[in-house]
Formats: structure tokens, sequence, C-alpha cells
């Protein structure tokens, strides 16, 4: 059992981590099995090469995992390909998690941070350096106003409402596929449980009349 993205967030995370142009190869390997780099280059009109190229980029981060047979042949090795379901729900959560991060630290410092412009727009300057010359222009002279940030921190904040929604969802999804999991182990195990106590049972048994 495995936790999956659903397409378009897989397509924007390989995008987003690996290249854009290998969306179509993971597209073409999902929900296969070992599928050959030669097959591949084949589908998608691409060299081997630049194929291969796009595989190792997907298997720096972990996800895809590889095989490789000897054509007997031609002698030499092929690699036959599997997209790792499970490593991409787990790259997505840790790409979403240090979002969060970068996105929390940029709004503690845009609420921190103040700037101030000048109306004819020759400069814009921090609090600190705008209280140092008066809130004075340093260009014109002209009385600078406070810049307003607010659009940028609402911005921020609405980014981390749903960076938290998606995590929040793939915990849910983590957990359910967990509590499944639990409920499989449960049904089976006594019957395995019983299967392997007669094993036992039977070999003690025989084991006895043996030395007998
Ligand atoms: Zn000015």
């Amino acid at each position: 059992m495995v936790n999956k993205l659903s397409n378009d967030v897989l397509n924007e995370l390989i995008s987003q981590v690996v290249r854009k142009d290998a969306v179509p190869l993971v597209n073409l390997i999902r929900g296969k099995k070992n599928v050959s780099e030669i097959k591949i280059a084949e589908k998608l009109k691409l060299t081997v090469n630049q194929v291969r190229s796009m595989l190792y980029g997907l298997s720096a981060q972990a996800l895809v995992t590889s095989i490789r047979r000897k054509d007997k042949k031609k002698g030499w090795y092929v690699y036959f390909w599997n997209l790792d379901e499970n490593a991409a729900f787990k790259l997505k959560e840790a790409v979403n998690v240090k979002k969060l991060k970068e996105l929390k630290d940029q709004l503690k410092l845009e609420e921190k941070v103040s700037y101030f412009v000048c109306p004819d727009e020759c400069e814009r300057i921090s609090n600190d350096d705008a209280l140092e010359c008066g809130y004075k222009c340093p260009e014109c002279g002209k009385l600078m106003m406070q810049e307003s940030n607010i659009s940028r921190i609402i911005k921020i904040k609405e980014e981390i409402k749903k960076i938290e929604t998606e995590l929040a969802q793939y915990r849910l999804e983590v957990q359910k596929e967990l509590e499944k999991k639990v409920k499989k182990i449960k049904k089976k195990a006594p019957k395995k449980v019983k299967k392997k106590i007669r094993k036992f049972i039977k070999r003690i048994f025989k084991g006895k009349k043996n030395k007998r």
C-alpha cells in the first residue's frame, strides 16, 4: 500500500525539484513496472543519453528506482525504471515543510522591518536609515512615507495557510494508510499464527517420533 500524489501535484513537484522536461517521462513510467530506458527514449523521441540524464536527476531525489539486465544478444546492460510513489509523496511533504519555514521567516521579517519611500520614488530605505535622516529623502529632501507591506503580508499568510492545509491533508492520508495496514495485519494474523502453530506442533511431534 502506498500514498500517491495526484497527477497535478506530482507534475508540479517534478518541475520544481528536478526539471520541467522530466514531467512527460514521469507520466510515462507512472503506474507501469520496469520500463526500459530504450522504450522511454522511443516513446519520448529522445536519445537514450537524454533520457538517462533525466532519470539520474530523478534518481538523485530518490524518485525512481532501477534494475539492470544484460541484453544477451548485444552484451550490454539495459536499465529498467520504476517510479517510487511513496518517495514522491514524502518528498512533497519535505518540500512543503521547507517552504513553510521560509514563508514564516519572511513573514517575521516583513512584520518587523518597515520601509520608507520618497513620494518621488528616489529612495526606499529601512526604518533605521529613515530615522537617521529625519525621515527626509536623502536625494530630494521631501518627507518620506512609510511603505505599506500589508498586501505582501496578506499574500504570505495566504500561502502559509495553503501549505498548512496541504500538510494536514498529507498527514491524514498517511494515517489512513497506516490504519488500513493495521486492519489488514489484524485480519491476517490469526490465520497465519494458527498455521505457524500447527506447523510448529507438527515438527515437534515428528521430531519426537523420529527420536523414538
Ligand atoms: Zn526623493
